[in-house]
C-alpha cells in the first residue's frame, strides 16, 4: 500500500467505526476542525491519562493545573506572540492554494533524506549482518552527495529564517525549482508573515470590548501562575506544572487531518530549575520523554531526534521528537530550554515581582525553564497510524486490526454470548457487570462470533470473552487475545488475574 492510500485508510477507519469526525459535517465542513466519536474520546482520554501519569502521579515534584483560555491580552504581548507569533505564507498564482513557505523547503528536504533511507535499507538487505551503516553513510557517494545538498541547502534556509529575509526564502524556493503539488506550477507570489492567533472580543458593547487572543498555547497560563502554584504548594525548585488544554492557531495550510489543526489539545510541562542547570535538565527530560514513548510499543525506529537550527526567541536549546507518520517524519513533541524569558517578561509587563525565593542560599532568583510540549491530537494520530494493519491470514482471509498499546485500548474487554439464546445473554450479562468497574467493556450479542471478534479487531479492543454452554456449567470462558487471536479456556477470575498483569501501569510505565 502506497503512503498515500494508507493515509487515507487511516482517515476512513477513524470515520467508519467512531473515531474521528469532520466537525460541522452536515454543514460540509469546517477546515481543519475536528470532532472525536465515542471510541476517539475514549482513547483520546486514554493518552491523557497515560501521560497524565507518567507526569504527575508518579513525580512528586510536578502538580497540574487547568488555566482558563481566555487570558489577559498583554500576556501576549509579554510572550512575544503578538510580534513574533507568525509563519511565512506563500500562494501559487495557477492553484490559488496557500503554503508554509518554509513547509515547501522542509518538504523538499524530507524528499532527499527519503531517498538516503531508501539506499540504507536497500544497503541493509544486500549486506545482512555485516552491514555497518556507519561505515556505509558516510563512504557511499551517493549519500554524500545527498547529505552536501541538504546542508547546503538548511544553511541558506536557516540564515533566511534567523533574519527574517522573506525575499531569501522565496529565491531559495525558486533555487530549488519547488513547483505547487497541485497545479505543478512555480508560479509564486511574495513571501509574507501571518499571525497564528485567532482575535476575539470580550464585552457587550461593541466601543467598549476588549480585544483578546485565544490561546495558541497552554504553557503562558502555566507561567502567570507560576508563583500561585509555588506559593500554595510550597514546592521547592525543581519542580514542575503540568497542564493539558486547548489551544488554537489559524493554521495557514491544513491539509492533513489531525495533525494540523486550527483547534487542537496540548499536554504541557514547564519544570522550573536554577539558572545554570538547564543543559542538564534539557538532557534529562528529552530521555525521559523518549523513554515514555518507547514505552508504548510501537517500535524504536519510529521516533528521532531532531534538534532546532533556528532557535526560538526563547530558546538556548530546542529539539523535537519527530515520529514516523503516514506522510513521513514529523514533529509529534518538542523539548525547549525556555531560559527565563518568559517569567522575566512577565515581570516586566505586569510590574509584579516574580522570583523565587530559595531558603537554602538566602536568595531569590528567576527561574529557569524546561518545557515539554506534545499536541495530544498528534499523539493519537501517531498511535493510531502505527496501530491500524491490514493483517493476511493463514487460511487467505485477511483482517483490518487496531492494535493499539493495549493501555491505550478505548474498550478493554468485550463480553460475546456465544448464542442469544439458552441463558447465554444473561450470564453474559453478570459477567460484563463484573469487569465494568475496572474496565471500560461492551457487550454484543448480533451476528455469528467471526464477525463479532472481527468488529472488535477493528475497533482495537484487546480482549473478547466469549460465554458459551460450557461456561453455564462452570463458569469459564474463552478469552481470544486481538493481536494473537489464541484462545484460552479460563475460569472468570483466571481471566480478570490475566488482565490485571497485562494492563498493571507499573509494568508499562517503568523506565
Ligand atoms: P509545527 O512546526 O508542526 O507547526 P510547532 O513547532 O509550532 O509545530 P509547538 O509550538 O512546539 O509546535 O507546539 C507543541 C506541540 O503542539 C507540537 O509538537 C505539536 O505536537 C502540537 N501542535 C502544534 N501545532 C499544532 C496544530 N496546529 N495541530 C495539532 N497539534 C499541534
Amino acid at each position: 500500500m502506497s503512503k498515500e492510500d494508507k493515509f487515507k485508510k487511516v482517515i476512513s477507519h477513524a470515520k467508519e467505526y467512531g473515531f474521528v469526525f469532520q466537525s460541522s459535517e452536515i454543514y460540509d465542513g469546517l477546515s481543519a476542525v475536528y470532532d472525536y466519536g465515542q471510541n476517539g474520546t475514549d482513547l483520546k482520554n486514554n493518552i491523557k491519562d497515560y501521560w497524565l501519569k507518567a507526569m504527575v502521579q508518579l513525580n512528586d515534584n510536578i502538580v497540574n493545573i487547568d488555566s482558563a483560555i481566555l487570558m489577559h491580552p498583554k500576556i501576549w504581548k509579554a510572550s512575544g506572540h503578538v510580534d513574533a507569533f507568525n509563519d511565512p505564507l506563500i500562494d501559487n498564482k495557477d492553484s490559488k492554494k496557500r503554503y508554509r513557505a518554509d513547509v515547501l523547503i522542509e518538504d523538499y528536504i524530507s524528499k532527499i533524506d527519503n531517498k538516503i533511507q531508501k539506499e540504507i535499507s536497500k544497503a541493509k538487505k544486500k549486506f545482512g549482518e555485516n552491514f555497518d551503516k556507519e561505515q556505509f553513510v558516510s563512504t557511499n557517494s551517493r549519500i554524500l552527495n545527498y547529505n552536501n545538498k541538504i546542508s547546503d541547502i538548511n544553511k541558506v534556509f536557516s540564515e533566511a529564517l534567523e533574519k527574517d529575509d522573506l525575499k531569501a526564502l522565496k529565491k531559495l524556493i525558486e533555487d530549488l525549482e519547488i513547483a505547487c503539488p497541485v497545479s505543478g506550477s512555480k508560479n509564486w507570489t511574495d513571501v509574507k508573515q501571518f499571525n497564528l492567533m485567532f482575535g476575539t472580543k470580550l464585552g457587550a458593547s461593541a466601543e467598549s470590548a476588549m480585544d483578546l487572543y485565544l490561546r495558541p498555547e497552554t504553557a503562558q497560563g502555566i507561567f502567570v501562575n507560576f508563583l500561585n502554584v509555588q506559593k500554595t504548594s510550597r514546592l521547592k525548585i525543581p519542580f514542575g506544572i503540568a497542564q493539558i488544554g486547548k489551544a488554537f492557531r489559524n493554521e495557514i495550510v491544513a491539509r492533513q487531518f489531525i495533525f494540523r489543526m486550527r483547534e487542537f489539545e496540548q499536554m504541557e510541562m514547564q519544570f522550573f530549575i536554577k539558572p545554570g542547570t538547564q543543559q542538564e535538565w534539557y538532557a534529562k527530560w528529552k530521555e525521559n520523554r523518549l523513554a515514555w514513548h518507547l514505552s508504548l510499543g510501537l517500535g524504536e525506529d519510529n521516533y528521532r531526534f531532531h534538534d532546532h537550527d533556528k532557535l526560538a526567541h526563547y530558546a538556548d536549546a530546542a529539539c523535537d521528537i519527530e515520529f514516523n507518520f503516514p506522510f513521513g517524519f514529523k514533529e509529534l513533541e518538542g523539548i525547549h530550554s525556555r531560559t527565563d524569558f518568559d517569567l522575566t517578561s512577565h515581570e516586566k509587563f505586569s510590574s509584579k515581582k516574580i522570583k523565587y525565593f530559595d531558603t537554602l542560599s538566602n536568595e531569590s532568583f528567576t527561574p529557569y525553564v524546561l518545557e515539554t510540549s506534545i499536541g495530544l491530537d498528534r499523539m493519537f494520530l501517531a498511535i493510531f497510524s502505527k496501530s491500524l494493519i491490514e493483517e493476511k491470514l493463514e487460511d487467505g482471509s485477511s483482517r483490518t486490526v487496531l492494535k493499539f498499546p493495549k493501555i491505550l485500548a478505548p474498550k478493554k474487554v468485550a463480553v460475546l454470548p456465544l448464542l442469544k439464546k439458552d441463558g447465554l445473554p444473561e450470564l453474559s450479562k453478570q459477567i460484563l457487570e463484573e469487569f465494568k468497574w475496572d474496565y471500560n467493556c461492551v457487550y454484543d450479542e448480533k451476528d455469528a462470533i467471526g464477525r463479532r471478534y472481527r468488529r472488535q479487531d477493528a475497533l482495537g479492543t484487546p480482549y473478547c470473552l466469549t460465554v458459551d454452554h460450557q461456561s453455564l456449567e462452570d463458569r469459564t470462558i474463552t478469552i481470544r487475545d486481538r493481536d494473537t487471536m489464541k484462545q484460552q479456556r479460563l475460569t472468570v477470575q483466571e481471566v480478570k488475574n490475566k488482565i490485571k498483569t497485562e494492563l498493571d501501569l507499573k509494568s508499562w510505565l517503568t523506565f
